[in-house]
Order: structure tokens, then sequence, then C-alpha cells
């Protein structure tokens, strides 16, 4: 089982058949992550929604199923150190970083970190709404206000994902510092097998 590196910032695609087994790792500690799914003819992709509908809950860690728009599983959480993941938040993109925070320049993000690593792989990606952002901290308070802590992965955590038919999977190392516990964006690693 060979860990590959996403250097800090940047997103891979790759194929992953039914199956097997993808590990996420967060080396450093504290580094969130975004995941984009398709199946392989591109006619499906990773819903929130749909995982909210059929999970019936926000959170999803060990046991939980990831759906697709047309309703049917793509991947399984099989293990899980870390515990908690998000799935309410787009993938950060150039407009949020320009909206939000000012930027006036270009800025790394996982929208198109994961949009590039898609088309590299065969897929036509956009509109791309839902992603994992895995090892992300998000929380949300009784009266539906949104908030996020620093991702609760110590160095070393992972996360183990099963998929459940032939997909393309693109991974991002997101380089927002606000939802990274205000570090420098820091790399992940992730394997296959
Ligand atoms: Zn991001």
């Amino acid at each position: 089982m060979e860990k590959q590196l996403i250097a800090a910032g940047t997103g891979v695609g790759f194929r992953l058949q039914r199956g097997s087994l993808l590990t996420v790792i967060d080396p450093e500690g504290g580094q969130s992550g975004d995941l984009a799914a398709f199946s392989v003819d591109g006619s499906e992709r990773l819903s929130s929604g749909r995982t909210f509908d059929y999970g019936g809950k926000i959170y999803v860690s060990t046991g939980d199923v990831l759906w697709s728009d047309r309703s049917n599983p793509l991947l399984t959480i099989v293990t899980d150190q870390v515990g908690r993941h998000d799935l309410l938040y787009a993938p950060c993109s150039l407009e949020m970083y320009r909206k939000q925070y000012g930027v006036t320049g270009y800025h790394a993000n996982c929208h198109d970190n994961l949009c590039s690593a898609l088309r590299g792989a065969g897929i036509d990606p956009e509109p791309l709404v839902s992603t994992l952002n895995f090892f992300m901290d998000a929380r949300v308070a009784a009266d539906g206000s949104l908030s996020f802590e620093p991702p609760r992965s110590r160095a070393g955590d992972s996360m183990v994902l099963r998929a459940e038919m032939d997909l393309v999977v693109a991974l991002s190392a997101c380089p927002a510092s606000t939802c990274n516990g205000g570090a420098a964006p820091r790399p992940l690693m992730f394997s296959v097998e």
C-alpha cells in the first residue's frame, strides 16, 4: 500500500475500482481536504442532499454511505480515526475567496483543483456542488447558524472509504487557512488498495 502525496493546496484525480479501499491521511494534523466522486461515465456524482436523505444525519463516520444524485451508493466509510467531516459547505472557490476575504489575484482553491483533476481523468465536472470536506469540523448551532473549528485530525490520522461502484475520485488539500486552524496549507496523503 504505497502512500501518495497531495502537495499543500493542490489536487489529484484517479480511478477507483468497485471494492477497492481509499485511505485519506492527514500526515501533519489539523488539515482538511475535499473529495469529489463520480461514476466513471460521469452520469452520477456525490450528493450531500441524497446522503442526508438516506443517512438521516448531516455528520458521517464509520459505516455511513455517501450517495449519488441518482440514489446509488458511491462510497462507504469503513474506518474513521477523526470522526468529524463536513457535507454542508461547497468546495472553496476563487469567487468565494474574492467575496469573503477580498482576494484580488488568483488564490488556489478546491473547486479548481478538483475540476482540473477530474477533467484530467475524463470527467466533465461542472457544476461541482457537493463534496465531502473530510476532516473539516463544521458546527451547526441550534438556531441553524454555522461555524467551524480546526480539524480534529492529529498527525497520521486517516479515514478509509470503500468504492461501491467504479468511480473517478478527486482529492484536494484545502488551501483555505480559515477552516484549517489559521495555519498555512499543509499536504495530505492517500493510498489505494
Ligand atoms: Zn478548500
